[in-house]
């Protein structure tokens, strides 16, 4: 198995506090399995800074199947579509109209207010930049990294709506080497 493959494994089989401190000690003297672990765990939204990669075994377990287990028990998350004025540019972003818009369609710039995308469940608030591009079967996904506490969010492209994100800025992004 590949560290991607059994960093899937663990945190698939991470449902309850006895699990996590059975697997965590797979990941002592492991840094490649850590590492998966963390990606992974950004891959299904948790919300992991980059120093995650060296925390206790159990609490980068614990946090990296987080999200996906908070996102399961909140099972129909509110998501708002709301207007808001982007932090980053300072121009009046307008709903989306169909989904919620959590990030400005010009900079792509976005705040750190959600836990679950549109939920505005987030504590911490502060600027969020997009770093890097990725195309997930066949979408384009943007990257955020917050300038406040460090954690990387995946948001889809809008690519329809009121005003669809600018795509010139889009494919910009593609080609900066991702943060
Ligand atoms: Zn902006
Ligand atoms: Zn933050």
């Amino acid at each position: 198995m590949t560290p991607r493959e059994r960093a899937v494994a663990l945190l698939d089989a991470a449902h309850t506090r006895r699990d996590i401190r059975r697997l965590a000690p797979a990941l002592d003297d492991e840094p490649a399995l850590r590492r998966a672990v963390w990606a992974e765990g950004l891959r299904r939204g948790a919300e992991l800074p980059d120093e995650a990669v060296g925390w206790p075994a159990r609490r980068l377990l614990r946090v990296a199947r987080g999200r996906s287990g908070a996102a399961r028990a909140r099972s129909n998350p509110i998501a708002i579509d709301e207007g808001f004025r982007c932090g980053a540019c300072g121009r009046q972003v307008p709903p989306h109209g169909r989904t919620a818009r959590n990030h400005c369609p010009w900079c792509l710039c976005s705040l750190h207010v959600d836990v679950v995308p549109g939920d505005r469940a987030s504590t911490c608030g502060a600027l969020m930049d997009p770093v890097a591009l990725e195309l997930v079967g066949g979408a384009p996904v943007l990257h955020h990294r917050c300038r406040g506490c460090g954690a990387r969010v995946r948001v889809r492209v809008l690519t329809d709506g009121a005003v669809p994100d600018d795509w010139d800025t889009v494919i910009r992004l593609s080609a900066e080497p991702g943060g």
